[in-house]
């Protein structure tokens, strides 16, 4: 296998003879691409890049990779988990990338700092890590964790279980009060039922798998036991939608779909929630929008809500209130990309071209792949767009033919293929590193990865979970 000249620079800074190898990539464009995160964006994107063999460096805010594969799915999701996980480890091992651990975008590196670096395209796979803002009277007033969001509430329960964990107890009580309507939501809302029930089976002595109780469902996990849900007396989680429950987007509706094709997505919509409700007992109140967070000395003692009207057009308030006492609310209303000091917004996102580029409208070079652009919350989506996207980042800056680039842009609106067609100009026109430029990247690299004491992926990762088990 080639060794990229990152590879070369770092692990052999001090050559005096230049091995062949160097010669003989010296002869070809030299090119190292910056990748913020590494996760399934991120780790994709590296992997298109390297097979064209271009050289990856990958800076990733936390000690491990896998984004919201390990700190976003709930932890039932063991299988999927472990399939994405090796997937990404896959990825970034590769000999032409290289690993940047404890390195976040906006504190310890700048795109002021990758740009002057010379960095031949900068990729940002940050996803979306800021919970959108809930709007309610009153939130000002809560000071403890009675009122969160749903990452952080999602991270404690996927990692409270572990020897080393260090971070904040949620108090999960029943009754709990999601507001929301995605997907999302509906695994919070089961966390809250599962920790219920694991709370009234320890009170009674019973040692609890809370991922068997899911992957059964509660009935049949407490049959094991004798127990009936009933038995228990558990006050329900309840999801708190402002519109209908066929309108809930637990299943995509296809662009100017039929009506029989949007009765149908409708059907499963509901669907999904009566399963739900039959294996985790949380409830469902549709047409409530938040209004006010009450609290007592900095504690939720309730929310009010205002009952709205929705008739599939027009969502307005009805006029009516209803109060809900509860000692819980968790906002799982939707993730966005967090800001960056340096990247401009454009409301809730990046300011972008498009969503297919991710083109960052300020700068030249800099694009948004997964999560960060795409609006969805969807492995297979992030996964698409990084591999597109990477796969048309290599193939300009390797200078390849316009006519077999072009298939990149072929079924894209005109708009759209015109910035890639800029994108290409640009990318495949910019001049390679040279050995000056190459050596200053790995001279940085390699001083951040000291910092850290980091080696190799592989070793790296080793340590990281012997750590947490
Ligand atoms: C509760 C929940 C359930 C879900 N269930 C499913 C499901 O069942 N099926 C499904 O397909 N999808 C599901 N998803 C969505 C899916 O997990 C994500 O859409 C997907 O994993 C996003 O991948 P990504 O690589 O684009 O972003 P992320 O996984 O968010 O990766 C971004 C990476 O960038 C790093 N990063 C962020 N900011 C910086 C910075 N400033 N500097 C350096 N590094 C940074 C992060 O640490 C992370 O590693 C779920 C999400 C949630 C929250």
């Amino acid at each position: 296998m080639k060794r990229g000249y990152l590879y070369i620079l770092l692990t052999n800074k001090k050559i005096i003879q230049k091995p062949k190898i160097i010669e003989e990539r010296q002869m070809q464009k030299k090119q190292i691409v910056a990748v913020i995160g590494g996760a399934c964006a991120g780790s994709e994107v590296a992997h298109q890049l390297t097979q064209k063999g271009i050289d990856v460096v990958v800076f990733e805010q936390n000690s491990l990779p896998y984004g919201k594969i390990e700190d976003g799915l709930p932890r039932w999701h063991g299988k999927l988990q472990d399939r994405e996980i090796k997937k990404i480890d896959e990825k970034l091992s590769h000999s032409n990338v290289r690993f940047v651990p404890h390195c976040k975008l906006g504190e310890d590196v700048s795109v002021q700092q990758l740009l002057d670096l010379k960095f031949s395209a900068i990729i940002l796979a940050n996803g979306a890590w800021k919970d959108r803002p809930l709007r309610a009277e009153g939130l000002d007033k809560v000071t403890d964790l009675t009122f969160c969001y749903q990452n952080p509430f999602i991270y404690w329960f996927n990692h409270y279980h572990e020897k080393n964990y260090q971070g904040e107890t949620y108090p999960v009580s029943e009754g709990a009060i999601v507001v929301g309507g995605g997907l999302a939501s509906i695994d919070v809302a089961k966390v809250c039922q599962l920790e219920s029930v694991k709370k009234k089976l320890e009170e009674r002595g019973i040692e609890v798998d809370v991922i068997a109780m899911e992957h059964k469902g509660i009935p049949k996990y407490l049959a094991n036991f004798d127990i009936k849900y009933e038995d228990l007396n558990i006050k329900p989680a309840c999801i708190y939608y402002r519109r209908r429950d066929i309108d809930m987007p637990l299943a995509e509706m296809p662009k100017g779909c039929t009506p029989e094709k949007k009765e149908k997505v409708q059907n499963v919509r509901v669907k999904i929630l009566a399963n739900a409700n039959k294996k985790y007992f949380f409830e469902v109140r549709p047409l409530h929008l938040p209004k006010e967070i009450h609290s007592t000395d900095g504690s939720v003692s309730g929310i009010t809500f205002h009952k709205m009207n929705y008739d599939g057009e027009k969502l307005e308030k009805s006029g009516e209130e209803v109060h809900v006492e509860t000692n819980l609310v968790i906002s799982s209303i939707g993730s966005i990309p967090e800001p960056l000091s340096e990247i401009p917004m454009e409301w809730e996102t990046y300011d972008i071209s498009d969503t297919v580029t991710g083109a960052i409208n300020k700068y030249e070079g800099v694009y948004g792949v997964g999560n960060a652009v795409t609006g969805k919350g969807n492995i297979m989506v992030s996964n698409r767009h990084a591999k597109n996207m990477g796969a048309f980042v290599a193939s300009s800056l390797k200078s390849e033919e316009k006519e077999n680039v072009a298939k990149s842009w072929e079924k894209e609106t005109q708009e759209i293929a015109d910035k890639m067609q800029e994108i290409y100009a640009y990318l495949s026109e910019k001049p390679g590193l040279d050995d000056e430029d190459c050596t200053k990247i790995a001279d940085f690299v390699g001083d951040l990865n000291k910092k850290v004491d980091y080696d190799n992926y592989n070793s790296w990762k080793e340590s990281i979970l012997s750590q947490r088990n």
